[in-house]
């Protein structure tokens, strides 16, 4: 087509880049499109490695994002295992770790995050010391999963816990610790989180918050226990860090792109470079007046179908609606909306003792929704914040109050 890039290089083998190599040719992009990533497979889903992946032992191919096959069928050049080591923004090319180079018209930066790591200094680098990014990660953790063996999870943000949660339902004595006030201090309100400590409890899982990690103890290299700072000392066979993500911006700051936590893009996921676009994880962009980086399938999907329409020629800005999930145990959490900047939370009860909801405003808005077993409270809230309506508050504390009638 007139006037489209010739080459088109993604940089990136995970949610955003699956979604923006199918985005872009269904928006009509016909030229060569390459697709590096430095993983060993294919883009995969990346929420069952805590979840099913890890609990039933799916397999590869049952987690893959498409099949080997569609990548053929839609001339998508993937090349696994290679690293981009630099961005040549003048000659409009990236270096590859390998010594190679690839030229691009258009370049999409798709580099996700990666785990906040522990200081060596304090044993962050012994053998059974465990992170969650990747399948490898997932390989590496399940073999410890037999009942019976000691896991010490350190952070109790969605991550942790549901990797606390499928040990606990395997049999293996768990222990959470947390070194703020509360589990999920960052992203849900104190009704949220005491639910799912309920929940963990009563799962058997020892769950510890305000405590930081002072230090991992080993036999040898190999960590044996965990000191927390009050003295405390957790058996462990297996560590599992979950302490939050950064984002993978080194390759955009090094080529002089715009940072600001992640990789600043318009509302059209272009960078400060006009050249290139970024999506997923790696980002930051703003959000009702502030700059915020979202770490969801929804955000890599929907912000890598913007980077899509902008490539094709045909500019749609970003204007989805932030969701996310968590699974533990047979608990379902789904969430819409941001809850950045809320100064309200209220718990509505659900039908069922399992089911309630958290509403969080700022004033009179409703900014998001907890729903926790409760997916018409879900579907609810996706429906009015979707369409920037809101609902007294009154409404939302009256059990009495239907669904129904908020959305007519
Ligand atoms: C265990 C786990 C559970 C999750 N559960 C949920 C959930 O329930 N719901 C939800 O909404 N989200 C969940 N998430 C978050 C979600 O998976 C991420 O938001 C999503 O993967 C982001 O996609 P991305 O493409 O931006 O980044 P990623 O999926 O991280 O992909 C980035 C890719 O780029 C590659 N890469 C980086 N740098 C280079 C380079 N220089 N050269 C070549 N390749 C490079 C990386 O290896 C990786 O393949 C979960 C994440 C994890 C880890």
């Amino acid at each position: 087509m007139d006037g489209q890039p010739a080459q088109v290089v993604v940089v990136g083998g995970g949610h955003a880049a699956a979604a923006f190599v199918n985005s872009v040719r269904r928006a009509g992009y016909a030229g060569r499109l390459v697709l590096v990533s430095n993983e060993p497979a294919l883009p995969y889903y990346r929420p069952p490695l805590s979840k099913k992946y890890l609990a039933e032992g799916q397999s590869v191919e049952q987690i893959l994002i498409r099949p080997p096959a569609w990548y053929d069928e839609q001339q998508v050049q993937v090349r696994l295992r290679t690293q981009v080591a630099a961005i040549d923004r003048a000659a409009h090319a990236v270096a590859l770790a390998d010594g190679g180079r690839i030229a691009y018209d258009r370049l999409v930066l798709a580099t996700g995050a990666q785990p906040r790591r522990l200081p060596a200094a304090i044993g962050g680098d012994l053998d059974g010391v465990l992170q969650m990014r990747h399948l490898a990660d997932a390989d590496a953790l399940a073999p410890q999963l037999q009942p019976g063996r000691r896991l010490v999870v350190i952070g109790g943000g969605y991550i942790g816990l549901e990797v606390a949660a499928v040990a606990a339902a395997r049999g293996l004595q768990v222990a959470l610790v947390e070194a703020a006030p509360r589990i999920l201090q960052r992203v849900a309100a104190a009704a949220t989180a005491d639910h799912f400590r309920a929940l963990h409890r009563a799962h058997g899982v020892e769950l510890i918050e305000g405590v930081a990690p002072a230090r991992l103890l080993a036999d040898g290299h190999r960590v044996r226990a965990v000191l927390l700072a009050d003295g405390r000392e957790l058996a462990a066979d297996a560590v599992l860090v979950g302490i939050g993500v950064q984002p993978n911006v080194e390759l955009a700051a090094a080529a002089g792109l715009a940072v600001d936590d992640g990789i600043c893009v318009d509302p059209c996921a272009r960078t400060s470079d006009p050249h290139i676009l970024a999506a997923g994880d790696c980002t930051s962009f703003e959000y009702r007046g502030q700059r915020v980086r979202l770490e969801s399938v929804q955000n890599a999907n929907d912000q890598a179908a913007v980077a899509a329409h902008t490539v094709a020629g045909d500019p749609k800005p970003y204007a989805a609606l932030p969701w996310f999930w968590s699974d533990q145990y047979d608990t379902k959490l789904q969430i819409a909306g941001l809850h950045l900047g809320c100064d309200d939370a209220l718990l509505r009860p659900g039908k069922t003792e399992r089911s309630r909801s958290v509403w969080y405003w700022r004033g009179d808005e409703l900014l998001a929704v907890d729903a926790i077993n409760d997916p018409a409270a879900f579907a609810t809230a996706k429906a009015l914040l979707a369409s920037g309506r809101s609902v007294p508050k009154a409404a939302v504390l009256d059990p009495a109050a239907s669904f129904k009638d908020w959305l007519a």
